[in-house]
């Protein structure tokens, strides 16, 4: 979401004469966008903004500004702590950054309930894949989470607006489109939600792969795994953040589901797709987790068996409900919980990667694999990226026969041609 607001905020600032600098020294003016999620973030970004301190000192002239949920939740009291900073923008303000960027000092705008940009497309990097935003903003209030402080109510792009931003990328040749929001299964507008985007997008010519994160486990339409079957473009990949396998800890949490629901979703999931990839995010050491929770979260991670997790020691955010809660886990016992569960997955997820071994399969070419230049970087439709022998274009669909998997790699021969020595 962060790196889609960095784009629009470019793409805002191109359309004004603005023009990206090669490196930090060539800019006239910077901008950190900054993600307030865990401390761990806050604090790399306030590192990296302090360090363009002695910059500035030698070029009084130069323009630095903060911008995002850092932003929002601290407003003008980041003008305090980095007294050398030039403007603030908050998450929905992102508009005046080109009147910020050219002179005036300190703007900081609240919550707009129109600030959604639906109109707006961003400028793109990761040719052939495109995020596209379709929503921004949270109402769930999970009792942990700064997201719906940092980003405001919910707010759904428009239908068409949506559908117009990704015809324009079909036009520039992009070939996957992984639609974004909070919680993207609260997608509405005017009573077409995102089953009915992800049918109208499926029609779009020459877009190949369509992805959609994140979703929630409240609420979640269980008719979208009818569409996802049907739909050969639309990937066969769900990301559904369990956080805890401890339905004490999930009311704790706000979360509104139970472990048992939840695992009714997965199962309605496996018995319509039966090959569908799974992904998750779980937080250990939330206040109140006792060893019984914790075991529980490893018996639901080893039950369902994902094919990969994003996993997160607790990180206490202000303003958040469970702030105020009493906190009897010490850090010490959060980092082996946390180590334990990623080695508890880590297995899961070498085993998930043997699946692939064999399988012939058509992956999407995203790019020229860094270590390797003869060598192509390319991505499932389970959303696992795969390494292919041999050079290809990006956005080229090409058939490859997984004969290995190295490290988290599988690795594919194509059953094409490599590009040079195709003859035309
Ligand atoms: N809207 C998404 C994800 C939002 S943030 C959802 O509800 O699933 C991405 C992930 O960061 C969350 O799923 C959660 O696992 C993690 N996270 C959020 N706040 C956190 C906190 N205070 N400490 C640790 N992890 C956190
Ligand atoms: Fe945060 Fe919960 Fe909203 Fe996700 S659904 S952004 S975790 S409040």
């Amino acid at each position: 979401m962060n790196v889609y607001d960095s784009n629009l905020m470019a793409s805002i600032l191109e359309k004004e004469g603005h023009k990206e600098a090669e490196t930090l020294d060539d800019a006239d003016v910077i901008i950190v966008n900054t993600c307030a999620v865990r401390e761990h973030a806050v604090r790399r970004a306030m590192t990296r903004i302090r360090g363009l301190k002695n910059l500035k000192k030698r070029k009084p002239e130069l323009r630095i500004g903060v911008t995002g949920c850092i932003s929002q939740i601290e407003k003008q009291n980041i003008l305090t702590k980095i007294p050398f900073a030039d403007f603030v923008l908050g998450t929905d303000s992102l508009k005046e950054i080109s009147s910020c960027a050219a002179d005036r000092n300190g703007a900081f705008s609240d919550f707009a309930s129109d600030a959604i940009y639906s109109e707006l497309a961003p400028a793109r990097g990761k040719f052939p894949e495109a995020f596209v935003s379709v929503m921004r903003g949270c109402n769930n209030f999970c009792s942990y989470c700064i997201v719906p402080y940092a980003r405001g109510k919910v707010k759904s792009r428009k239908f068409e607006h949506i559908i117009k931003e990704v015809v324009e990328l079909s036009h520039s040749g992009y070939k996957r489109i992984v639609l974004l929001g909070q919680n993207v299964n609260d997608y509405k507008d005017r009573g077409k939600g995102l089953p009915h985007l992800l049918k109208a997008i499926t029609k779009i010519k020459s877009i190949e792969r369509i992805g959609f994160l994140t979703s929630h486990p409240a609420f979640f339409p269980l008719h979208i795994f009818d569409v996802m079957k049907d739909e050969p473009k639309i990937e066969r990949f769900l990301h559904l953040p369990l956080q805890s396998g401890s339905d004490r800890v999930l009311k704790l949490m706000n979360r509104g589901y139970t472990v048992s629901q939840y695992l009714e979703i997965i199962e309605k999931a496996r018995n319509k797709i039966s090959d569908i990839a799974l992904s998750t995010d779980i937080i250990v050491g939330f206040p109140y987790e006792t060893e019984k929770d914790f075991t529980a979260t490893i018996k639901v991670i080893r039950d369902i068996s994902f094919n990969s997790a994003f996993m997160f020691k607790y990180s206490p955010r202000k303003y958040t409900l469970a702030n105020s809660f009493g906190d009897l886990t010490s850090e010490t016992e959060k980092k082996e919980r946390l180590q334990k569960l990623i080695k508890t997955q880590s297995a899961i997820t070498k085993e998930k990667n043997n699946y692939y071994k064999g399988k012939i399969l058509e992956v999407l070419i995203t790019g020229k694999n860094k270590k390797n230049s003869l060598e192509s970087d390319a991505i499932t439709v389970y959303n696992k990226k795969v390494v292919v022998k041999g050079s290809y274009m990006k956005g080229e669909l090409v058939k490859v026969l997984i004969d290995d998997i190295q490290g988290c790699s599988p690795i594919g021969v194509p059953l094409k041609e490599p590009l040079d020595s195709r003859k035309h």
